[in-house]
């Protein structure tokens, strides 16, 4: 095992810089001052090359050719084959891709993030639609560089959530429209409008903080490995499990934001924290071919994670009724007047809106399946670009019954195309249906799970989600991991089901 014992100390070196990167990233969004960005860029380029060069060097194809030699005999699912496959993979797609389409899309983001703040502040969609013609037809070519069977969003979706194909998207969204639409209209047609002023009173930021740090910390998120900071846009990235950092935004009188912004973010870093010490540094806590050091295994899985702490636990009657009295003791003059059901109705109220951010649970993936059907023509070329702004309107309509006033709040609202993530999108979806599916698994397996979690006890929950899905890192696929902890691939019913009941309990349906 000679040549693997080298290839793995190489990899652990391309980890190390691809968490330098991370280190570099997560300084640009919460401290650094502006004017240090054009310098950063440069350095963050510097850095990107030398991963590059690292993974498609001569001397890492030689190591690849012996270690597939030492490890062919071992069980196929093993971490050393698994970590010379994840290698390989990443070696022929950075092989494949060639230099010109890199450093061109490379630019093209640079530029595009620029036009595309412009044109959603001057509400504008003319002043980024070159730009934006540019960023997809260029995907169109690294679609057709990776290769694919049917559609060209195959290609992309690779790359984000590996198994993923358009044709199997297309099937969950109209499994989903069919059962969702007719709820959200039940909704709507209910007329019932829980009370929600109190959630808009005075929360000094400095209690919040307290408050969700500590909500954070009895979830499992452990702060001798982690940190909370602030950030405009909040988020979550690991150092390796010994160091993950997550972010939130602050607003004083809007409870909700920061609320459920740590929730979230809290169940990404609680994954990362937990994923196997020994896959440190290794292949499998290396994203290599997004060039990015994460030990989740896809978008997809990853945002299950925070959806699941967010949404299945902090939305849930059970949290509040446990939570809401010390909630109360922190807050006493804002609260006076509410109670545990009444905060738990406040922060569960169904509204279609016009914002994906500002979404719920039942609006939230008519949203991304808007995205996600104009990323598909875009690629395919059945949707120009130009008639964006007038296509996203009709769907907007069709599937919420609202129109955007301006493109600001409509076809230019997400930052991701600008960046050139195209098929990023229907990973919140995917995360919101796997979430579902892990959770009620891990209802089945564990016995007293609603008195432990009744009682604010997280320890059962974490741990079983421990051993099913993040000791692994990136060790099995994302349908691997669910056929393993539940018997089954990706599987829309236990969301739906979970939906209706909590929904039509809510609004007495
Ligand atoms: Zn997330």
């Amino acid at each position: 095992m000679n040549a693997y014992k080298e290839l793995s100390e190489y990899i652990a070196e391309v980890n190390d810089l691809l968490n330098t990167i991370s280190i570099l990233n997560w300084d640009a969004r919460t401290q650094m001052p502006v004017g240090g960005a054009e310098t950063r860029g440069k350095q963050l380029a510097t850095l990107s090359a030398i991963v590059q060069e690292r993974l498609t060097a001569d001397r890492l194809r030689w190591l690849l050719d012996r270690a597939e030699g030492e490890v062919a005999a071992l069980p196929p699912d093993s971490i050393e084959r698994r970590s010379v496959e994840a290698v390989r993979e990443a070696s022929e797609l950075f092989r494949r891709i060639p230099s010109q389409l890199t450093r061109e899309l490379a630019h093209l983001r640079l530029v595009a993030g620029k036009t595309w703040a412009e044109a959603k502040a001057s509400r504008n969609f003319a002043h980024f639609a070159p730009d934006l013609e540019r960023m997809f037809a260029l995907n169109r070519e690294l679609a057709a560089v990776i290769g694919y069977a049917e559609h060209p969003y195959d290609a992309l979706l690779t790359l984000y959530e590996p198994g993923m194909t358009a044709a199997r998207l297309q099937g969950l969204f109209a499994g989903l429209r069919e059962r969702v639409m007719p709820l959200l209209q039940a909704i709507v047609d209910s007329g019932r409008k829980p009370r929600t002023d109190f959630l808009e009173r005075h929360y000094p930021v400095e209690l919040q903080k307290a408050f969700f740090l500590e909500v954070a910390q009895s979830f499992g998120f452990d702060t001798s490995r982690g940190r909370l900071d602030e950030s405009l846009h909040p988020f979550e990235i690991s150092f390796t499990r010994n160091d993950v950092r997550m972010t939130t935004r602050y607003n004083p009188h809007f409870l909700p934001t920061a609320l459920f912004g740590v929730l979230h973010e809290s169940g990404h870093a609680i994954y990362e924290q937990n994923i196997a010490p020994e896959l440190t540094r290794s292949a499998l806590t290396s994203d290599l071919k997004g060039m990015y050091a994460v030990g989740g295994v896809s978008f997809g899985v990853h945002e299950s994670q925070s959806r699941l702490w967010e949404n299945l636990v902090g939305r849930s009657r059970t949290f509040w009724q446990h939570w809401f009295p010390r909630l109360q003791r922190v807050f006493p003059r804002q609260l006076e007047d509410v109670d545990a059901e009444a905060f738990y109705r406040a922060v569960n109220t169904v509204s279609p809106g016009l914002i994906r951010v500002e979404a719920d649970e039942v609006t939230y993936n008519l949203h991304i399946m808007l995205r996600v059907e104009l990323e598909m023509g875009l690629m395919e070329g059945s949707i120009q670009v130009r008639d964006l702004p007038e296509i996203w309107n009709q769907k907007m309509l069709e599937y919420l019954g609202v129109t955007p006033p301006d493109a600001a709040q409509g076809v230019l609202q997400d930052i991701h195309w600008s960046h050139g993530h195209i098929g990023s999108f229907p990973c919140y979806t995917i995360g919101n249906i796997m979430a579902s599916q892990l959770y009620e698994a891990a209802e089945q397996q564990i016995s007293g799970l609603n008195e432990a979690l009744a009682r604010g006890d997280y320890t059962p929950l974490r741990t079983w989600l421990t051993q099913h899905v993040y000791r692994y890192g990136r060790t099995f696929s994302p349908d691997e991991l669910l056929i393993k902890a539940t018997g089954r691939a990706l599987d829309p019913a236990p969301y739906l089901g979970y939906l209706k009941a909590k929904f039509h309990d809510l609004y007495s349906l």
